[in-house]
C-alpha cells in the first residue's frame, strides 16, 4: 500500500494529478525513479475528467487529410490507444479547420487508472494537497502534504461512477494529516502554478478583468431533436434574452453542443468576473434560469433536465510561470523550431475575450510549431520543472498550448527530463 509516512522522500514529487501530472508521473516512473504523485481532489485527469469536455484537442496536426497518428508521440499516443480500445465509436472528428477526438471523461479515468497500476515506481494519493514548499539555495527541499482521508470518495454533485483508484491510495486513522516529503525534483502540473508561487518562483497573472473567460458546462438530458440546429437556435435566442434584460449579458456566450445519446446535449456557459466563489454560486443559478428560459421558447428543450455540471466553474487563464524562455504569439504563427523543442503544437491559440467571445488565430496548414524545454524549467528555482496550463508562454500562446492533448505530452516531457536529470546531474539541452 501507499500509505504517506510523516518524513517521506522520493526522486520526482509530481504535484497535481491532471492530464499532464499522471503523464509525467508514468514517464519518470518508467524511467526507473521513484514517483510520488499527489492530487487535492479524489480522481486522476483533473479539468480534463471533471470538466464534461467533449473532446481532446490538440492531439493533431491541422490539414486537408485526416492524420493517421498524433503529431507527438509516446504516452500521448499510448493513451489515444487505450481510448480507442474503450469506446472504438468514438473517432477523430474535424471541426472547422481542426481535429479533435471524442471522449468521455470515465473512458480517461479508466485509461489513466490503468497506466498508473502498471508502474510500481509509483504512488499515487488522493485528497492530498500540497499546502507548504520549503527552499534552500535555490532548491526546494520539502513540500508538506496535507491529506483529508475522510473526503467522500465521490462528490455528489459530480457523477463519476466506476473509477478505478490506482492501487497507492492515501490512508490513515481519520482527519486531516500532515506529511513533510522530500523530494529531488518536483515538477508543478497544478494547473494554476500554485506549487510554483509557493516556492517564491516568478510568474505572470492576467488581472482578473483581463483574464480569459473560465466555463461552466451543463450536461443536459431529455432533450427533444438534440440535433446540429439547436448549436444555432441556443444562442440566437439567449441573445435575445440578454438584449431584453431577461438573462445576465455573460450568458450571451454560451454555446451549446448536441451530445452522443439522444436526448443529451451540452450548455458551455463563459464567465468573465471578479469574485471566484460568489460567481459559482451565482452561475448555477443562472444556469438553471437560462434552462427554464429555453424551455419557454423551444420545444426541444421542453421536458429537459440537468444531469450533470462540470466539479465548478474552471479557469482558462492562471499563473504562467516564467522559465528559461518564454514562448511568443510570432513563435506560434511562424511555427517556429527550436534546438530544445520537445513538444509540437497545431491547436490554434483561442482567446476567449469578454467582450469579443473566442478568436481563433491559426498555425500554418500543414505546419506546427514546437514548445522548447526551456518553458518547461522554471527560472531560478533549480529542481522546478513545469507542465501543462502553467508553462512558460505568453497570455495568447496559453490559448494555444493548454489543451489537453498538449498538456499530456508537457507532462511526458517534464517526466522525461526529471529522469534523465537524476541520472545526468543535468537537464536536457540545458
Ligand atoms: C472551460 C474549459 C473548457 C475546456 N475545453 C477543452 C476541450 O474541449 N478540449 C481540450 O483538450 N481542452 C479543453 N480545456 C483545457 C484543458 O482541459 C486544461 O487546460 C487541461 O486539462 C489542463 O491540464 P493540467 O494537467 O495542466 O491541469 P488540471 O487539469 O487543472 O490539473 C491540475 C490538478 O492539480 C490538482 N492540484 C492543484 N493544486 C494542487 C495542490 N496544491 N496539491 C495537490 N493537487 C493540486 C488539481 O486538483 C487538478 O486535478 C478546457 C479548459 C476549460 C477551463
Amino acid at each position: 500500500m501507499g500509505e504517506l509516512r510523516m518524513n517521506t522522500s522520493c526522486d520526482v514529487l509530481v504535484i497535481g494529478a491532471g492530464v499532464s501530472g499522471v503523464a509525467a508521473a508514468v514517464a519518470a516512473a518508467r524511467a526507473g525513479a521513484k514517483i510520488i504523485l499527489t492530487e487535492k481532489e479524489n480522481f486522476l485527469g483533473g479539468v480534463g475528467y471533471s470538466g464534461l469536455h467533449q473532446y481532446i484537442c490538440g492531439l493533431y496536426l491541422n490539414g486537408e487529410a485526416i492524420p493517421g497518428e498524433t503529431l507527438n508521440e509516446g504516452v500521448v499516443r499510448e493513451i489515444v490507444g487505450l481510448l480507442n480500445k474503450l469506446s472504438p465509436q468514438r473517432t477523430i472528428k474535424k471541426i472547422g479547420q481542426v481535429y479533435v477526438l471524442p471522449y468521455s471523461g470515465e473512458d480517461l479515468a479508466v485509461a489513466f487508472g490503468s497506466l498508473c497500476r502498471n508502474e510500481k515506481n509509483l504512488k499515487v494519493f488522493f485528497n492530498t494537497s500540497a499546502v507548504e514548499v520549503k527552499k534552500k539555495n535555490k532548491m526546494i527541499v520539502e513540500v508538506i502534504l496535507s491529506n483529508d482521508v475522510e473526503k467522500s470518495p465521490h462528490p455528489p454533485f459530480h457523477k463519476g461512477a466506476g473509477i478505478p483508484l490506482p492501487r497507492s491510495i492515501a490512508t490513515g486513522s481519520g482527519g486531516i494529516t500532515s506529511h513533510k516529503i522530500i523530494p529531488k525534483i518536483v515538477i508543478d502540473c497544478t494547473g494554476s502554478g500554485d506549487i510554483s508561487a509557493m516556492a517564491g518562483a516568478s510568474f505572470e497573472l492576467s488581472p482578473r478583468a483581463k483574464r480569459q473567460l473560465a466555463g461552466f458546462t451543463v450536461r443536459l438530458e431529455g432533450l427533444k431533436d438534440s440535433g446540429d440546429i439547436l448549436s444555432i437556435k441556443v444562442p440566437y435566442y439567449l441573445s435575445q434574452a440578454v438584449n431584453k434584460k431577461l438573462l445576465p449579458a455573460y450568458l450571451r456566450f454560451t454555446a451549446f453542443s448536441a451530445g452522443e445519446t439522444d436526448g443529451e446535449g451540452f450548455c458551455k456557459i463563459n464567465v468573465g468576473g471578479p469574485d471566484s466563489a460568489r460567481r459559482e454560486q451565482t452561475v448555477r443559478k443562472d444556469a438553471l434560469k437560462m434552462i427554464n428560459y429555453l424551455a419557454k421558447k423551444l420545444p426541444s428543450f421542453k421536458g429537459a433536465y440537468i444531469a450533470e455540471t462540470s466539479l465548478r466553474v474552471m479557469e482558462r487563464e492562471g499563473r504562467r510561470v516564467c522559465g528559461e524562455y518564454t514562448l511568443t504569439e510570432d513563435d506560434v504563427l511562424n511555427a517556429g523550431k527550436f534546438d530544445d523543442g520537445v513538444v509540437k503544437n497545431s491547436w490554434p491559440m483561442e482567446i476567449w475575450d469578454k467582450k469579443k467571445g473566442t478568436i481563433y488565430k491559426y498555425v500554418k496548414t500543414g505546419d506546427y510549431y514546437e514548445i522548447p524545454f526551456r518553458c518547461l524549467k522554471a527560472r531560478g528555482i533549480h529542481n522546478l520543472l513545469l507542465a501543462g496550463r502553467c508553462i512558460s508562454v505568453t497570455r495568447e500562446v496559453l490559448g494555444s498550448t493548454r489543451v489537453m492533448g498538449t498538456c499530456i505530452s508537457l507532462g511526458e516531457e517534464a517526466g522525461k527530463a526529471a529522469a534523465y536529470y537524476l541520472e545526468k546531474g543535468k537537464y536536457p539541452f540545458l
